[in-house]
């Protein structure tokens, strides 16, 4: 849940990513953050166990790829480079260095679209993490959408240019966002039970278009203006 708040409010600070070249990576990456919490939910002990060990035992399987590459490189001794060092440390205070399974699979052992339909939020995934999939991998969809244009020479027969094209802020991306942030906090409040009376940041949003700064609100005087 934090990491949601993290990726709307750095895409909030951010105006100039309020675009299609940029916000549906941030966007893909918080229906992702949904859908695991969603599924993680659904057998908490479990695949929270799952979670913490899988990412555990990337970081390890990256420690040996990258110890194997200063081999490679001449380095006598990887084990006493400080980068090398560091991790090594961090996995320890981990404690898990050495009984670290490496699971080279997805860590759930099924794929986000299994995940989002055993945790009902397939609609999600058909209608926003597919759309924003494009940008991530850059697909062809998206490329002739955002960077691509017509030759506009007719003996050229209209073959595209690569263009890099600057594009207009659009808030709607941050409403997206403000979304999903909802979105993630009514399920953990589905799931465990916590009811909370503070009017969501969603909430807050939506009224802050509505009534943007400077605009007089005739039912709440600022108190200043007697001063
Ligand atoms: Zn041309």
């Amino acid at each position: 849940m934090a990491r949601q708040v993290s990726l709307a409010t750095q895409l909030a600070q951010s105006p100039s990513a309020w675009n299609g070249h940029i916000a549906p990576l941030i966007l893909r990456a918080m229906t992702d953050v949904y859908i695991t919490l969603a599924w993680i939910f659904q057998d908490r002990e479990k695949r929270t166990d799952e979670y913490v060990k899988y990412g555990l035992g990337q970081r390890k399987l990256w420690l040996e790829h990258f110890k194997r590459s200063l081999v490679e490189r001449g380095e006598k001794e990887p084990e006493k480079n400080l980068f090398v060092k560091a991790l090594t440390r961090q996995l320890n205070a981990e404690r898990f260095e050495h009984i670290t399974e490496v699971n080279v699979g997805a860590w759930s052992e099924r794929s986000t679209r299994k995940m989002a339909e055993e945790a009902g939020c397939l609609d999600l995934y058909r209608l926003a993490y597919t759309p924003f999939s494009t940008a991530v991998h850059s697909m062809w969809t998206h490329i002739a959408g955002y960077n691509l244009r017509r030759c506009r020479n007719p003996l050229h027969q209209f073959h595209r240019v690569p263009e890099d094209s600057d594009l207009e802020p659009d808030i709607d991306y941050v409403y997206r966002a403000a979304k999903y942030v909802a979105k993630t906090f009514a399920l953990f409040d589905r799931e465990t039970g916590v009811s909370v009376e503070t009017p969501s940041s969603l909430d807050q949003f939506v009224e802050s278009l509505a009534h943007p700064t400077g605009e007089a609100q005739t039912d709440s005087p600022d108190p200043l203006d007697d001063l």
